[in-house]
């Protein structure tokens, strides 16, 4: 199996980043964390949406900043807004084959049926209007109990609650990811027994997100 060489952080804030623009705004100035991201010493608290770039010997380079420029593979933890509406950005890969002719996309039932729902045209461009290319993806939707893998790495789904469907009260699903003992879980408020198992002792480097609301 591939070694992980690198991770990189691309964001680590919350789904609307940091700072947000009514902390920034409130006479009260009552948010320090917000305001400090305007000052020298707190310039670190300027946290974007949470996603990872994962590099390993066989990944080609990605974005420039970070040698980075082809991506092996997207893998979208869930359906939510700040999770995959970034996916139409992908199209700069594509067009015209300008970094790469497809991008693979990895991600769960439900997640491929909120992409198809709101992004009809990136599953079909078909459906497409107007007169550019859209992005095009190979969608692989994975079997949330089994890993898969990604050019010699290999990921296992690691299903976490993420909040709970406000009809039904169910919990709503996110998944993490463990690869090469790194177990990333962005999107969480409860770990059920089934996933600590995957990950407890079995972890060099854990990942996790906290939200602290007021
Ligand atoms: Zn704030
Ligand atoms: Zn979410």
């Amino acid at each position: 199996m591939a070694t992980v060489v690198e991770i990189i952080f691309l964001g680590t804030g919350t789904s609307s980043s940091v700072p947000t623009i009514a902390c920034l705004t409130n006479p009260e100035k009552s948010c320090p964390v917000c305001l400090s991201t305007q000052t020298p010493e707190g310039i670190k608290n300027n946290r974007r949406n949470t996603s990872m770039v994962v590099r390993y010997p066989s990944a080609v380079e990605i974005l420039p900043r970070y040698g980075v420029r082809e991506l092996d593979g997207v893998i979208i933890t869930h359906g939510h807004a700040d999770a995959c509406y970034g996916m139409d950005d992908l199209r700069g890969w594509t067009l015209g084959g300008a970094i790469q002719q497809r991008i693979n996309v990895y991600l769960a039932p439900e997640t491929m049926e909120v992409v198809a729902r709101t992004f009809p045209f990136l599953v079909d461009s078909s459906l497409a209007t107007g007169g550019g290319e859209v992005a095009d993806f190979k969608y692989h939707v994975f079997d949330p109990k089994k890993d898969f893998t990604i050019e010699g790495l290999d990921f296992t789904p690691l299903a976490v609650h993420h909040g709970i469907y406000m009809t039904t009260k169910e919990p709503y699903i996110c998944y993490g990811f463990k690869f090469d003992g790194v177990s990333y879980i962005s999107d969480t408020n409860f770990i059920p027994a089934d996933t600590m198992q995957l990950i407890q002792g079995k972890s060099r480097i854990f990942v996790v997100d906290c939200l602290r609301c007021k």
